[in-house]
């Protein structure tokens, strides 16, 4: 397997955020980059780290938890996978944010669990926009329940949308990211709640998506090449 130079690539990275923030005109300290680690050792985390990266993202709750163990909860853990209510408690203590809530029986479990170890969780609504069947994320017609739904948990923190497009290439997605960005307006528009943060973009249209307005990206292949 190809072993990239993580410091490197961060390097590139910022220089191709700060390009794409400069097009649209908007601050790159608006764009948090999470560096995916999933599937890889917990060596490949510590470079990062050790590279000055703050935000790490990780897919399996298990995998996760062996890092945390390993490196401490100083770094803020960004959950991004699938998750299953019965593994929310292993999380709860330390999780920055969780990017994958889709359901309101799954934001009521992570409530729950935050106020046993006294803490308010923040968390994203994922919406499948493309409407794929394959993809986690409630439909788009759902998200407004869903987030008033959340918001009225006292240990959890609603800060906005996230969703994953379609592989397909990048200029093929941005309508998704527009619509995202368009639903977490009317959103805010329609309720009194403030959404600030857009999860949307990888390795393949994490440009894109800055163009569209994300405030996190998820990048794993960019950093740490191929799982
Ligand atoms: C794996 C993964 C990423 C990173 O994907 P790359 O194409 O490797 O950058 C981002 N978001 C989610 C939800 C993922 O599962």
């Amino acid at each position: 397997m190809l072993t990239l130079n993580v410091a490197a690539q961060l390097e590139l990275l910022k220089k191709q955020i700060a390009e794409a923030c400069a097009r649209v005109g908007r601050d790159p300290a608006g764009v948090t980059l999470v560096a995916v680690t999933k599937n890889h050792p917990v060596a490949v985390v510590q470079e990062a780290l050790t590279a000055g990266q703050l935000d790490i993202g990780e897919n399996y709750v298990q995998e996760m938890k062996t890092k945390v163990e390993e490196l401490g909860s100083g770094p803020r853990w960004h959950f991004i996978g699938t998750l299953q209510r019965n593994k929310v408690k292993f999380i709860a203590p330390w999780v920055h944010l969780i990017h994958t809530v889709d359901d309101p029986r799954l934001a009521e479990e992570i409530d729950k669990r935050a106020a046993q170890v006294g803490r308010r969780i923040p968390i994203l609504l994922q919406v499948n926009v493309a409407g794929e069947a394959a993809k986690g994320g409630c439909a788009p017609e759902q998200a407004r329940d869903l987030a008033l739904a959340a918001s009225k948990l006292a240990h959890v923190e609603v800060r906005g949308l996230m969703t994953m497009p379609p592989f397909w290439p990048a200029e093929q997605v941005r309508p998704f990211f527009r619509e995202l960005r368009r639903l977490r307006d009317q959103l805010q528009s329609e309720t009194s709640l403030r959404l600030p943060d857009l999860s949307m973009g990888m390795s393949a249209d994490f440009e894109v998506a800055i163009e569209e307005g994300a405030t996190l990206i998820r990048v794993g292949t960019a950093l740490f090449g191929a799982r």
